[in-house]
């Protein structure tokens, strides 16, 4: 479904106000990355599960590293956009009042200036032993010889950091408690599709924050909001926050 867009006056934020900021595929489209929908749940073929879940990782490893290496090779050859520069600037301003959380994969708000993001789903740039055996660690190598996977010293593969289909999303606690506590949510560039992130609006909500939808169309999730801004991430988000008139 679209919307007509219009023109919306910018939300007024100051160090008071606690923000919780959500941030998917359509923030960094912009940038050259395509989102889950463009790629039609398909990868060179291959049904994104067999790239991107446990089970496809335990049937072919190889596969996946291939898969990943060349999302790896694409943050290399993409920059942040107005909308991850708007973002940095406005946790600049706001320090610890904003909580900034990404479903993304990507480091674009990082490459923007943002000191603190919450990464959801995992990072391209890091791998970990798939046995836990050390933490996750940055990591931008390209393994595509399928003789010559990466190994952890306990003898256990290493797999991409990333949440995979059918896992548990990272740093759920301290969104919780970033959410329980917040004053304005606003979701940037997701399809409301994909839980439990989805479902933070409504946690928000329930809890008295004001709820903002910024993308070029209406999301799954549209009755949590109390407001959509239609439009792209990078026509928006600049124009989106301002500091109050003294
Ligand atoms: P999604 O692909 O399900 O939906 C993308 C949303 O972005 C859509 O609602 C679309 O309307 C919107 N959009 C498209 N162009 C836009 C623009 N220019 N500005 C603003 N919004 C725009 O994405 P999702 O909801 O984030 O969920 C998909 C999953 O895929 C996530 O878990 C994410 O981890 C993963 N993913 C990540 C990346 C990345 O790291 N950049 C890319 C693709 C998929």
């Amino acid at each position: 479904m679209r919307a007509e867009h219009r023109e919306f006056e910018p939300l007024v934020v100051d160090d008071r106000c606690r923000v919780f900021i959500l941030t998917g595929a359509g923030i960094s489209a912009e940038s050259g990355i395509k989102t889950f929908r463009d790629h039609n749940g398909l990868w060179e073929q291959h049904d994104v599960y067999e790239v991107a879940s446990p089970a496809g990782w335990a049937k072919n490893p190889a596969l996946v590293w291939r898969f990943y290496a060349q999302r790896r090779a694409q943050t290399f050859e993409t920059a942040p956009n107005a909308a991850h520069f708007a973002l940095a600037k406005l946790q600049q301003r706001l320090s610890d009042s904003v909580f900034l959380c990404t479903q993304n994969v990507d480091p674009l708000h990082e490459r923007a200036g943002s000191p603190h993001v919450i990464h959801m789903h995992g990072e391209l740039l890091k791998s970990r032993c798939e046995r836990n055996h050390e933490p996750a660690f940055h990591d931008e190598a390209i393994y595509l010889d399928p003789r010559n996977l990466p190994r952890c010293a306990c003898g256990a593969l290493v797999r991409p950091h990333i949440c995979w289909f059918g896992e548990t999303p990272f740093h759920l606690d301290a969104i919780e408690a970033a959410l329980s506590k917040c004053d304005l949510l606003v979701t940037i560039g997701s399809s409301g599709a994909v839980y439990p992130a989805a479902g933070f609006v409504a946690v928000a909500k329930s809890r008295g924050a004001k709820t903002v939808y910024v993308g070029p169309e209406l999301p799954e999730n549209v009755a949590s909001f109390d407001e959509c801004r239609l439009g792209t991430a990078t026509a928006v988000v600049p124009k989106l926050f301002a500091t109050p008139s003294t």
